[in-house]
């Protein structure tokens, strides 16, 4: 292939100016691994760089797309051979590197992951960015010695991406999953999901009292600003809340009252620079545990030229579960 198929986003007025083009191979950035890439997705991340909201696109031109799945053409990695199936998330891909919204991806071999035993390409990305991360904030919370015994459990953003793998990992672990949204029509998708109670995030977002009522023992929050301050405030004594989003806002209008008087501890997710056995583990812990119905009931697919559209919908919180894109 001397040229592919890209999403190639140049810097605009008031935003990047996207457009569907054929992209010459020999612009490819440096890189041991070429990937033929098969599937990617659409993230909240993807959305802010889609369309501009947030700087998330630090080099011109740019492809963009934070993860993909697909198969290795050429390597010069020696863990990675032509034929092998691999993922990759993050790393700056899609931000500072050519991205996943294109047939083929140049990147480093040390970046990626190889498909995990039992899980598909289309599943991987069905899983995702935002999937990786609610695993990486399941590890963070079993690994502060957190158990479903301990009492329930709040996840924030639940009919998100994030989100919804984070229901549906946890309940199946058997925690008592309660699932906060501002959309009450998906209240019967997250009970499928596992969801044991459904709360109106209104009760979490405006600004709170340092301390609250003891009602959760654990937190996975994808929202931030006062609905993370509000779960802190309303975590049980010497539990935890696993941070990693900022739908709601960056800012954290918190006091220290959880920590000092209740032991409470803010646990924090990033899955761009996570290191590699940290990746590892999820992803093999997402093909062993995640129920693969429950994936699909969360997952739609669209085709490549959708994404820009995919983009401003994730962005208005109007995108439920999952989106795998086709490459094709
Ligand atoms: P989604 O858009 O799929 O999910 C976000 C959800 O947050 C929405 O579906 C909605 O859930 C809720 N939400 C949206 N706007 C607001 C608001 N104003 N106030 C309160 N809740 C809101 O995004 P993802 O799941 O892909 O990502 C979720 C967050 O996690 C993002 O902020 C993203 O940047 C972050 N993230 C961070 C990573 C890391 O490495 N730390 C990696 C991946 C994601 P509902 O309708 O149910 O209320």
């Amino acid at each position: 292939m001397s040229s592919f198929k890209a999403l190639v986003a140049t810097k605009g007025e008031t935003g990047p100016d996207l457009a569907f083009t054929d992209f010459a191979e020999s612009e490819l950035m440096a890189g041991d691994v070429t990937v033929r890439v098969t599937h990617s997705t659409v993230n909240y991340k993807d959305g802010l760089a889609l369309t501009g909201r947030a700087p998330v696109i630090r080099r011109w031109p740019m492809i963009p797309g934070i993860d993909f799945a697909g198969r290795v053409e050429i390597s010069e990695h020696a863990d990675f051979k032509p034929g092998d199936l691999v993922i990759l998330n993050g790393w700056g891909t899609g931000e500072t590197h050519l991205g996943a919204y294109a047939q083929m991806s140049r990147v480093k071999g040390d970046w990626l992951v190889p498909l995990p035993e039992g899980l598909n390409p289309d599943e991987a990305m069905a899983i995702g960015t935002a999937g990786y991360t609610a695993m990486l904030c399941v590890l963070a919370l079993e690994n502060h010695g957190l158990k479903p015994a301990d009492g329930p459990l709040i996840v924030t953003g639940a009919a998100g991406g994030v989100g919804s793998v984070a229901v549906a990992l946890l309940a199946k672990a058997g925690w008592h999953v309660i699932a906060s949204t501002g959309r009450p029509e998906e209240g019967e998708y997250l009970k499928g999901l596992g969801a044991a109670e459904i709360i109106d995030r209104a009760e979490l977002s405006a600004p709170g009292r340092p301390l609250g009522k003891e009602r959760w023992i654990a937190g996975v929050d994808a929202v931030g600003s006062h609905t993370l301050a509000n779960l802190l405030s309303m975590t049980k004594y010497g539990g935890a809340v696993a941070a990693c989003g900022l739908a709601q806002g960056m800012d954290l209008p918190a006091s220290v009252a959880p920590f000092i008087l209740r032991g409470v501890s803010l646990l924090g997710i990033d899955s761009v620079m996570c290191p590699k056995p940290r990746r590892l583990e999820a992803w093999a812990r997402l093909a062993s545990d995640l129920d693969r119905e429950r994936l699909a009931l969360m997952t739609t697919t669209i085709p490549l030229t959708d994404v820009i559209e995919t983009g401003r919908a994730i962005v208005d919180g109007k995108v439920r579960g999952r989106v795998v894109v086709e490459i094709g």
